[in-house]
């Protein structure tokens, strides 16, 4: 069961000191997991925690002896190149392992002799997927961000009459998922005008970001057997920060009746950094609906579910264009807002998904889709916060943005904090948008 133990315990701290700073992202009540090797070398990938400003890298650390029984045997799936076999062995495992880990990197503990030399700084390590992705779910379940994007594109039926009845979503591209240092060229594709009588190709013009949660399975559920709501938090591994990069023109046009397409396939980028569940339980908090709105239905409605179903997790999005990197400028913060808005839980995602009797795998990811607030300053997309490209944002260097230039990164953090516990970071995830490629792009100018 996920509850409240003594690994959240506030007053904890490290023998690695730099984790004991209050606005650290991975104090030891945080204990993320990522894939990570040294920068530039040839060695293996394997799994590692974060805790300060080091990386634990638990494939050296299972050659030591602090584990045993359970956490043993998770410790050894954590020399794999992914952590698909970790996510697969379920919550025992990962509690077993995360109490281990926090005893041991206690300030006072007597592994610390052992453990100090299996420590990276986590300045000088690269990442790279956590796991390998088998299958990838968008889901809509901000209700500000689908009826201020549904205003824009029907103006007169924002929000279609399924929105507070199905957790709403489709299956979408694992592909072209890659971890935080994306770059990626500007997609092209047909796009059509309101006014134009044809469809033309070219590079997207209304490039834009979305600000998500990531969520990662854990042990999946046999096809035909749908997992029931209250036993859903026990398939979920945990959270990351997630930019589901969206062309908004060439959504436009193709997106009737089947959905998004090629408008959200080219190009998707998960943060380094996985947060348990286990590590988010202080943060779990519940989930509220409306008495005007119609309430879950039985699959989708339990107590458990309405007690702590949502979690409150602040998400902010900022933006470092070209310019303002050459000028060696911090980015400009876009907006924030919280993961608790959600329209429907994490718990419900799952239960929804499989409730037909599709089975999820170890690994598999949930978008949460666009975490949009309920002020429009807390809007998670451009395309929400400059209203469908009719307001640009003037950014602290006087540069303007409806949608996004090339050169442009966009930059995600997200952390838990509250008093009476310890802040749980997330880090962050950023990619940088590369001009279109150039022959397509020629191939467009003798197009038109
Ligand atoms: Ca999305």
């Amino acid at each position: 069961m996920l509850a409240l133990n003594e690994t959240h315990d506030v007053n904890l701290t490290s023998w690695v000191t730099s984790a004991n700073n209050k606005n650290s992202d991975f104090p030891i009540q945080n204990l993320p997991f990522a894939i990570f090797r040294r920068k530039g070398s040839g060695e293996s990938f394997r799994a590692g925690v974060a805790i300060g400003n080091q990386v634990l890298d638990l494939a050296a650390v299972s050659h030591t002896s602090i584990a045993s029984g359970l956490s043993s045997e998770a410790l050894e799936t954590c020399c794999d190149e992914t952590l698909n076999r970790f996510m697969g062995l379920g919550l025992e495992h990962w509690s077993s392992l995360r109490s281990a880990l926090s005893k041991a990197l206690r300030t006072g503990a007597p592994e610390e002799a052992e453990l100090s030399g299996c420590l990276v700084a986590m300045d000088e390590v690269e990442y790279r997927l956590p796991c390998q992705i088998g299958d990838y779910t968008d889901f809509y379940t901000s209700i500000h961000h689908a009826t201020s994007v549904g205003s824009l594109f029907r103006p007169d039926n924002p929000l279609l009459p399924n929105y507070k009845w199905v957790p709403i979503g489709y299956h979408g591209r694992a592909s072209s998922i890659d971890v935080s240092g994306q770059n990626f060229h500007r997609p092209c594709g047909q796009t059509k005008a309101p006014d134009a009588d044809a469809p033309s190709f070219g590079p997207c013009k209304r490039l834009d970001y979305e600000l998500e949660m990531g969520i990662f399975i854990g042990p999946g559920n046999a096809p035909g057997e749908p997992i029931a709501l209250d036993q859903a938090d026990q398939h979920v591994f945990g959270l990351c920060l997630f930019n589901d990069w969206s062309a908004r023109d060439i959504q436009a046009w193709e997106y009737q009746p089947l959905g998004p397409f090629l408008s959200k396939s080219f190009a998707s980028t998960v943060s380094p950094w996985i947060v348990t569940l286990e590590a988010l339980v202080p943060y779990l908090t519940s989930f509220e609906r409306p008495a005007s709105d119609p309430q879950p239905l039985p699959y989708l409605d339990s107590r458990k579910n309405r007690q702590q179903g949502s979690i409150d997790i602040q998400l902010s999005a900022h933006l470092l264009s070209r310019q303002m990197e050459q000028a060696g400028d911090s980015p400009a913060k876009l907006s924030q807002s919280s993961f608790r808005h959600s329209y429907w839980t994490i718990n419900q995602m799952v239960a929804h998904h499989t409730v037909n009797g599709c089975n999820l795998r170890p690994g598999d990811l949930f978008g949460s889709g666009t975490q949009s607030g309920p002020d429009p300053e807390e809007a998670g997309s451009l395309l929400e916060l400059s209203g469908g490209g009719k307001k640009p944002l003037t950014l602290p260097n006087g540069e303007t943005r409806t949608f996004l230039e090339d050169g442009d990164t966009v930059i995600f953090t997200g952390w838990c904090e509250k008093a009476g516990h310890a802040r749980i970071g997330f880090g962050e995830v950023q990619a940088t948008v590369l001009p279109a490629q150039a022959d397509l792009s020629a191939r467009a100018d003798i197009g038109e």
